[in-house]
């Protein structure tokens, strides 16, 4: 007789969490920046090197951490953001598993200088590969400052799997576009190496947005979209027929401000169009849906991009509609001679 189980260390359970919250850098940059927004910043500037194979750095002025939290955030299942199992279904912010800064630090070198409002000091915390290098008082910024450098430094097989600069660059905007979308509010910043590629203003509204992200090119191809249900809301933009293209890649749907991606949803929207352009083409739009978190369970996939509704055909029913009367309303009408 012999017992052979036994618990893994952390750092390896980390490392295997790791596998399912980190693929790739824009998977680290979404779970920071969304860090950053639950910490209610108003100003979110973020800074890749080679792709962020080497460094992503997120600066926010959000609430900060207390010395004590800045160490418990890098624990696994450790969060500020849900106390009960009741908690899970009513959740309002992004994070809620307590596991992103855990995989990080997992599988990067970690830097965090963090300071509360009030605070005299902050606090700077550096971890490898889930050690705990060093922590001690630091004078910076109110807000949190993370850089995540040399990301899978210890996992080589990942480290190899990870794709061309390019493609990796054009994931980590993706992640950038999703979440600026959601928060017209706050102001956000991508710069790559020493480029700007994105500086967008705090305090604007959605419209300007859209623009500041996607070009000038989208001024005056906007229809405003908006129906209230009672317990549902849909608003947001869809483009004008005109504006469609032959690829796929601009339509969001945001559920209380999380992006998620549903073929189900996309194809009421395209139901919508349907007579007002030839069915092969894809229209462009960023709708937002808000409804009661009891109604949806976003806790399918770790990296909560599926979502589950209570009443898919409900939510399919009104969306179709609020499009159909948003492009009705603003008298699109249907261009006869598809060839051109
Ligand atoms: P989750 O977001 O699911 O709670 P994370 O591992 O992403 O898990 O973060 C752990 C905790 O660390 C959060 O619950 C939050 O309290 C704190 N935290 C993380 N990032 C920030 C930040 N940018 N500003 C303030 N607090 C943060
Ligand atoms: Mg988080």
């Amino acid at each position: 007789m012999s017992d052979i189980i036994q618990l893994l260390p952390d750092a390896i359970a980390n490392q295997i969490a790791a596998g399912e919250v980190v693929q790739r850098p824009a998977s680290a940059l979404k779970e920071l920046m969304e860090n950053a927004i639950d910490a209610g910043a108003t100003q979110v500037q973020v800074l890749v090197k080679e792709a962020g194979k080497m460094l992503i750095q997120v600066i926010d002025n959000g609430k900060g951490m207390s010395m004590t939290d800045a160490r418990m955030s890098f624990e696994r299942h450790a969060t500020s953001k849900i106390r009960t199992s009741e908690d899970l279904f009513a959740i309002r912010t992004f994070g809620f598993r307590g596991e992103a800064l855990a995989s990080i630090a997992a599988v990067a070198q970690v830097e965090m200088r963090t300071r509360e409002k009030d605070a005299e000091l902050g606090t700077l915390i550096q971890v490898e590969g889930s050690d705990v290098k060093k922590q001690e008082p630091v004078s910076c910024m109110e807000g949190t400052q993370i850089l995540v450098k040399n990301l899978f430094f210890n996992v080589p097989a990942r480290r190899n799997f990870l794709k061309s600069n390019p493609v990796e660059m054009r994931h980590l905007v993706e992640e950038f576009q999703r979440v600026a979308l959601a928060y017209p509010e706050v102001g956000f910043s991508l710069k790559q190496n020493d480029m700007e590629l994105f500086n967008l203003p705090a305090g604007g509204k959605l419209s300007q947005r859209i623009i500041g992200i996607f070009g000038k090119s989208y001024q005056g191809q906007l229809v405003v979209c908006q129906e209230e249900t009672p317990h549902l809301n849909v608003k947001g933009y869809v483009g004008k027929p005109e504006q469609a293209k032959k690829t796929r890649g601009e339509q969001y749907f945001f559920v209380n401000n999380r992006f998620i991606k549903s073929n189900y949803l996309h194809h009421a929207v395209a139901n919508a169009y349907e007579g007002l352009m030839p069915s092969d083409m894809h229209p462009f739009y960023v709708l937002f849906l808000e409804i009661d978190p009891t109604h949806i369970d976003i806790n399918v996939h770790p990296t909560k991009t599926e979502i589950k509704f209570d009443d898919e055909r409900t939510v399919y029913a009104v969306v179709r509609s609020a499009v159909k009367q948003a492009l009705g309303a603003h008298n699109v009408v249907p261009t006869l001679d598809f060839s051109m």
